[in-house]
């Protein structure tokens, strides 16, 4: 076998079915395409598939895949990638020789699974919030409101119901191979349908699975939930939350602070784990030092994700002033989080604010007006320092519409 190094070996679509919203199959979060759908396969079929196993092949051959140019970007501008922490978790190391990762999978057991260990599926997206870096996709209330607007991609889509292919998608991903059950929304905690199909999880497979549930947190969870949360195996809650107190209701679109609280006040009462689960991007990049300094304070659980996608969303999306002013304060948070690659990804995204990238600034200018507009807020009530940066561009704006105006 070939001693060539293999830089690309994921562990993911071997272990691993993602289903989204619209009902593709896919091998991970991070893969933006899919040529599976569960109206024809289920997401364990789709793990079966002739696709997947060539796709594993290529992995195991080395190959630079194009459906994994999310992770490539994330490792090009950080020390980490989905891929490298799939990879620590099975303990696999990266950038070894080729014949290693045939060793690892038959030493874990994976190379022949008949059903996937871990699966994620994205429900329906009905949600009570319209972040603003979500989409259509993902929240029932920023659908609304880009139908309103008229920029809405799927103006005649529904995808607020969970849908009974969905329901029978999650019921065959839980199988006794399962040790891992993802449920995301829109709102997880807002699905009827989910709850009574955790319900109906019988006892023997609960004990063997972790479930993991995605909440924006202003929903508490009842007592059916919080049951549930206690039968299975472990209950993991992640709660999104992207800034302190107020800051979060804008860019959380329109979440409660007080309600992000009772939340985890319950969740704590209850004995059941969560974490903070936070995206970094040029929305609260100015803002986050106040966010971790709650978390360290309080030493909760979190973990942090820096945003790649919006493109306009990217926390180096902004002049470099801004982010002179974002670095100083980053350099003031304590390295003092509990999960020790957190404290690597800070550094990180100190080094990142050294260079400004604005190639999506008027994209990011235009659609924080339109937003700002629409929802009657101001983004200066968390950014304020970028007032100045906007009102020049809203006069280079009109400008050019004078200009254009005249030819
Ligand atoms: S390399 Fe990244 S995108 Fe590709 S399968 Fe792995 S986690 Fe997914």
């Amino acid at each position: 076998m070939e001693n060539k190094i293999n830089k690309h070996f994921c562990i993911q679509p071997f272990v691993n079915t993602t289903t989204r919203i619209t009902g593709g199959n896919y091998f991970c979060c991070n893969i933006k395409r899919s040529t599976s759908d569960i109206k024809e396969e289920s997401p364990t079929e789709f793990f079966n598939s002739d696709y997947t196993a060539d796709f594993r092949k290529k992995l195991l051959e080395g190959q630079k895949l194009s459906e994994c140019g999310t992770c490539h970007y994330q490792e090009d501008k950080s020390s980490n990638s989905h891929r490298i922490e799939y990879n620590r978790y099975y303990n696999i190391l990266n950038d070894q020789p080729i014949e290693y990762y045939h060793k690892m999978l038959k030493k874990l057991r994976i190379s022949e699974l008949k059903n996937p260990l871990y699966s994620d599926l994205h429900i329906s997206n009905l949600c009570n919030l319209k972040c603003l870096s979500c989409n259509d996709k993902d929240s029932s209330k920023f659908h609304a409101e880009n139908k309103q607007l008229n920029i809405s991609r799927f103006p005649d889509e529904d995808f607020s119901v969970t849908k009974a292919e969905m329901l029978d998608a999650v019921r065959s991903v839980i199988t006794n191979d399962l040790l891992f059950l993802d449920l995301r929304g829109g709102e997880t905690l807002m699905a009827p349908e989910i709850k009574r199909i955790l319900q109906n999880v019988n006892e023997k497979q609960a004990s063997k699975i972790t479930l993991k549930i995605q909440t924006n947190g202003n929903i508490v969870p009842d007592e059916d939930w919080c049951n549930i949360f206690k039968k299975f195996k472990n209950t993991k809650v992640n709660i999104s939350v992207d800034a302190y107190g107020d800051h979060n209701h804008y860019i959380r679109h329109p979440s409660d602070w007080s309600k992000t609280l009772a939340t985890i006040e319950k969740l704590q009462q209850q004995n059941v784990k969560f974490l903070i689960n936070t995206v970094v991007s040029n929305l609260n990049i100015m803002v986050i030092d106040e966010l971790f300094q709650w978390i360290q304070e309080n030493n909760y659980l979190n973990y942090f994700y820096i945003m790649d996608w919006p493109l306009h969303y990217r926390p180096t999306n902004l002049p470099q002033s801004l982010l002179d002013i974002a670095t100083k304060r980053l350099q003031n948070v304590k390295m003092n989080f509990k999960i020790e690659t957190c404290n690597k990804k800070l550094e990180d995204l100190i080094t990142m604010c050294e260079i400004s990238d604005q190639t999506h600034w008027t994209s990011f200018c235009k659609e924080i007006i339109m937003r700002d507009n629409f929802r009657k807020n101001n983004i200066a009530d968390v950014i304020p320092e970028i007032t100045q940066h906007l009102e020049k561009f809203k006069i280079l704006l009109n400008n050019r519409k004078e200009n254009n105006a005249k030819i």
